[in-house]
């Protein structure tokens, strides 16, 4: 789960750690209100949305005087932000967040994340921080500086004095080794994944501040952070995957145009590669999980079938806990609810399988019956090429 920018800043703040002074606006009068509480003759407008980029495009903008500053926030608010994060579509800009602008001396880059290969909280630091970050470790990987934390010490003092050291911050040391320990000690609390300062500035004053924050939770993890789990925007999630989430599916969209209605993710996984492997793309990855019900099926075919590059559906259920006469039910139910064009593809295995396949043939629907998961995906994608072709109904050879 991620959070807004202004959303991780109150977070920092709350650990002591140093940021610039600024509040969220949802209006252009909004924005000339916390520019005058504030204070100051220089203000950014920044747009507040789940992707990083918005430097580069347009999404962080300076003002030097309230009426500006209204002009810019009315522009942003309402206006879809393209970032080389967000897509061609980009993401809409509902609020933004005014910040007194301060003067720049170096950008650096901090970040903490957990590193998959050692399983450790590691703290990475570069001197070249900024909207580039990523160029620098692309092109210089020995400009980029890391810290491996050790559990059972936690993150050490001497290692935030390394990277210091590493970034030329030797001067800046105390109130260094304070900061990267108060991120350290947030990361832990509140179940993080990614934690980035970027940049890290140090200001022509002296001081050192969090410029920029983008933060994200283990969604595992969100049970034990109920503080963590109320800062949910779901405006900036895909609207399918946050009704699947509250049907208690597992539900991500895709591009392609073969839904998929499996259950376990490691069967939805293995079902998804079918099919590309048959020549087609999956429109999305969906698990229904364990003792689906007839009722989560049929929610599954719905949210399945709100996205519209669908057109083709593959069930693919191997029943242990499950039931395939409850998955039947559930396909039955789907159909007499709402009126489905795509072919539906079923495969069925397991637990009251004989029952399962019984309630499909007496429902007298016109579905694709197939006998494994290779045969499913190989006549899902057969039935995709004859929609594609114009074909009203799917063709025999298709049909078993
Ligand atoms: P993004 O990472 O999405 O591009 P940032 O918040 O990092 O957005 O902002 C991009 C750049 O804008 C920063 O690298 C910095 O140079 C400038 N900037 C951002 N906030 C401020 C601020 N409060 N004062 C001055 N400059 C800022
Ligand atoms: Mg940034």
């Amino acid at each position: 789960m991620n959070v807004h920018e202004y959303q991780a800043k109150e977070l920092l703040k709350s650990y002591g750690i140093p940021v610039p002074v600024g509040e969220v606006a949802y209006s252009d009068k909004g924005a000339a209100r916390v520019a005058e509480d504030i204070g100051g003759t220089r203000w950014v407008v920044k747009a507040q949305v789940h992707a990083g980029g918005r430097g580069k495009a347009g999404g962080v903008r300076i003002a030097s005087t309230l009426p500006q500053l209204r002009e810019l926030t009315d522009a942003m608010i309402g206006s879809r932000l393209v970032t080389e994060q967000t897509g061609a579509e980009g993401q809409l800009v509902q609020r933004v967040l005014i910040e007194r602008a301060c003067r720049i001396d170096r950008e650096l880059y901090l970040g903490l994340t957990i590193d998959r290969a050692t399983q450790r909280i590691t703290v990475i630091a570069s001197a070249e921080g900024g909207v580039d970050v990523e160029e620098v470790a692309r092109e210089h990987p020995e400009r980029i500086h890391t810290e491996v934390v050790d559990p059972a010490t936690g993150l050490l003092d001497f290692q935030c004095r390394k990277l210091a050291m590493a970034i030329g911050l030797q001067h800046r040391m105390s109130p260094f080794v304070k900061l990267v320990k108060r991120l350290y000690r947030l990361f832990r609390d509140k179940d993080a994944v990614l934690l980035e300062i970027n940049p890290l500035v140090e200001t022509e004053d002296g001081d050192l501040l969090a410029l920029d924050c983008k933060l994200a939770f283990d969604d595992n993890a969100l049970f034990r952070q109920g503080d963590v789990a109320e800062l949910r925007d779901f405006d900036e999630e895909d609207p399918k995957e946050v009704e699947a989430y509250g049907h208690g599916l597992n539900y991500i969209a895709l591009d392609g145009q073969v839904g998929c209605i499996v259950n376990g993710a490691g069967l939805a996984m293995a079902t998804m590669d079918a099919i590309v492997l048959h020549g087609a793309r999956p429109a999305n990855f969906l698990d229904v999980g364990g003792g689906a019900g007839p009722e989560k099926v049929a929610n599954a075919f719905r949210i399945v079938l709100e996205d519209p590059n669908v057109r083709v559906i593959l069930v693919n259920i191997f029943a242990g806990i499950n039931r395939c006469d409850w998955i039947a039910e559930g396909v039955v139910r789907a159909t007499r609810s709402q009126e489905i064009e795509a072919p539906i593809v079923v495969r069925l295995a397991g637990t009251n399988v004989d029952e399962g396949r019984r309630i499909l043939r007496e429902s007298g629907l016109e579905l694709v019956i197939a006998e494994d998961l290779d045969d499913g995906a190989r006549k899902a994608v057969a039935a995709l090429r004859a929609v594609e072709a114009g074909y009203d109904a799917v063709p025999q050879g298709v049909r078993t």
